[in-house]
């Protein structure tokens, strides 16, 4: 996947949105050559528990602060807009009508890859965008056939020469190794419930809005 240009389509809870994901979003950006990435807050997660969630509006929120005054970073409300839960298919398939042409660059975590299987249609993501895996610490580094999908794999074969998994529809699947941020969401949660600080884990006016809308308190911080 060497040809520049495209749209980064990253999904994720966002709960919330912090240094790791915006530092894979932009080594993602760079080594693709996106003209731009779309972080796209799921509002009703289906792999995530509702009780840990903030509402998706400060969720979404956070997002737009983070990456406010980058122009080549944007936010989609799609999955606010749309009634159910927010499969990553569905809005792919909203966003390949919308867009035409344009190259679709789905962007995931090696964690995440690992559960596509649990994803609806998941097969069907190979078929509408090119998809990039990045590393994320505690996963163990690298890519392999035996990571992809049972049901997706016979669509794939490897090309040694551009690293990729090339997709019966001519989408590639790569694998990014990127700068090790060991942040999880989960972790920020647990620091704001038990007081601690989460300073240079969040961008500062993420961290300014959790606290001035006292997000995460009350959480559980026996993790
Ligand atoms: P939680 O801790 O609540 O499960 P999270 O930190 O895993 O949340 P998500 O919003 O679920 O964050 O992640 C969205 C996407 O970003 C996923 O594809 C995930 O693999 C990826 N991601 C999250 N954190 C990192 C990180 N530190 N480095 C690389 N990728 C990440």
């Amino acid at each position: 996947m060497r040809q520049p240009g495209g749209i980064g389509i990253f999904g994720g809870t966002f709960n919330p949105i912090h240094l790791g994901h915006l530092r894979a979003a932009e080594e993602v950006r760079e080594r693709v050559g996106l003209d731009e990435v779309r972080f796209v807050p799921a509002a009703a997660p289906p792999h995530k528990s509702a009780g840990e969630l903030a509402p998706a509006p400060d969720r979404l929120r956070m997002v737009e602060l983070a990456i406010a005054d980058l122009a080549d970073f944007r936010t989609s409300a799609i999955e606010l807009e749309r009634p159910g839960p927010s499969y990553s298919i569905d809005t792919l398939r909203a966003l390949r009508n919308q867009l035409g042409e344009v190259r679709l660059v789905f962007i995931l975590g090696l964690d995440a890859f690992r559960e596509l299987h649990t994803w609806k249609d998941f097969a069907e993501i190979f078929g509408l965008s090119d998809v990039v895996v990045v590393t994320r610490p505690p996963c163990p580094d690298g890519l392999t056939p035996a990571q992809i999908p049972l049901a997706a794999r016979e669509a794939f074969r490897y090309d040694p020469i551009s690293e990729s998994f090339r997709h019966a529809s001519g989408h590639v699947l790569t694998f990014q190794r990127i700068t090790a941020l060991d942040i999880s969401a989960a972790t920020i949660r647990a620091h704001v419930a038990a007081r601690r600080s989460i300073r240079f884990l969040v961008s500062p006016a993420v961290e300014a809005y959790i606290v001035e809308r006292g997000l995460y308190r009350q959480e559980d911080v026996r993790r």
